[in-house]
């Protein structure tokens, strides 16, 4: 999975991007600083990775990864030309969620770049920005597709339909997300258009120290406008997360404590995102390694065979799934066979949280 930090400048993207992946990358207080996107892959937290492993020996142990990119240079007028103009779309078509970041810490030494906090004016101003630049990717599409759809070709009828279906909403002020499919062919054709607006936001906000749960004026607003969208904000001080990730294990955690946090930033966006984005975890567990996959919620067997390695989804037979709750009670993978609870599932299975899997496969 692959996320893209994008908010106004200033708002605390790369400190953000900086605690998360402890890159070290530059952040100043300055506009356009990064330049370059870059990329960062962190860990996604799993308690239950620790609990498997607290059964079942093995070498070693692999989360599932969060790709993280940090995209400057979204500034009112970006598709016109300013700032660094379009350029952040090249890193931003991509990514499969965008995390929103936005400025709801108060301090006057920090510039903003409109001269005073408003997360929901910010919100609208970096939305505009990604609606006018799919306006222009559906106009260019769309000049080319009617052409083709002239010569009679099916599929470039269908991808007129879609994209005037588009540029309806994007003329009107509106994301694309909104529009609904139900034909798998037109999914696919609309998943191949890399709209900005056809990805799922979460939001986070930049909170001050003080305001960590998120219950202040500011960050309501923008929980509000999160929901109106099916969606969800989480609050996070940057700051504050640049300071833990510096910190070794026992002084994190000291920190935490003082503050009132039980867990890093990074915990719960994951999970926000993985809730925002419809994902789920399965694992495989065995000698040489316990592992995290990440699939989407109503996946089958197949498909989520298929995340390891395509031929297991085209030599699917079987899968001999078990729950981490199975594992927890029974203890051993032996004493739940012996229990009768090592389920054999077949290719229309439906996967669920946190099934604990071995795949049987032709290759
Ligand atoms: P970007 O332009 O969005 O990448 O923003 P930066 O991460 O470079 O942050 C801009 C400035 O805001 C830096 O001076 C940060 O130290 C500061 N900053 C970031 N997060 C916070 C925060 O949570 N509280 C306060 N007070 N300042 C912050």
């Amino acid at each position: 999975m692959e996320a893209g930090i994008v908010g106004l400048p200033n708002v605390g993207k790369s400190t953000l991007f900086n605690a998360l992946t402890s890159a070290g990358i530059a952040s100043e207080n300055y506009p356009f600083c990064t330049i370059e996107p870059n990329v960062g892959a962190v860990p996604v937290p799993d308690s239950r990775l620790d609990v498997i492993q607290g059964y079942i020996k093995t070498q070693k142990v692999i989360p599932a990864i969060l790709q993280l990119v940090d995209i400057a240079g979204i500034v009112r007028g970006a598709s016109e030309g300013e700032g660094l103009g379009n350029k952040f779309l090249t890193h931003i078509r991509n990514v499969d969620a965008i995390l929103h970041a936005v400025r709801c810490f108060e301090d006057g030494d920090i510039t903003h770049v409109d001269g005073s906090v408003d997360p929901l004016r910010d919100i609208e101003t970096i939305d505009t920005e990604l609606m006018l630049a799919d306006l222009q990717s559906v106009e260019s599409m769309l000049d080319k597709a009617k052409r083709t759809a002239r010569t009679g070709d099916k599929d470039a009828k269908r991808r007129v339909g879609l994209l005037e279906q588009c540029h309806a909403l994007l003329a009107d002020g509106k994301a694309v997300r909104g529009i609904q499919l139900e034909d798998p062919a037109d999914q696919k054709e609309m998943a191949s258009f890399q709209l900005l607006t056809a990805k799922r936001v979460l939001y986070v906000a930049n909170v001050e120290e003080d305001d960590l749960k998120g219950e202040g004026e500011l960050v309501q607003r923008v929980r509000k406008h999160a929901e109106a969208e099916g969606s969800e904000v989480v609050p996070v001080c940057a700051r504050l997360e640049a300071e833990l990730s510096e910190l070794d294990a026992d002084d994190r955690a000291e920190l935490l404590e003082s503050v009132g946090l039980e867990e890093p930033a990074l915990a719960l966006l994951a999970r926000a995102a993985y809730r925002v984005l419809g994902l789920q975890s399965y694992f495989t567990a065995g000698e040489k390694e316990v592992r995290a996959w990440t699939v989407p919620i109503g996946a089958t067997a197949p498909q989520a065979a298929g995340v390891i390695h395509t031929d297991f989804e085209r030599g699917f037979i079987r899968a001999e799934v078990y729950s981490v709750d199975d594992l927890t009670e029974l203890k051993s993978e032996k004493a739940i066979r012996d229990a009768g609870k090592m389920r054999v599932e077949g290719k229309s299975y439906t996967m669920h949280d946190g099934d604990v899997c071995h795949f049987l496969f032709n290759v």
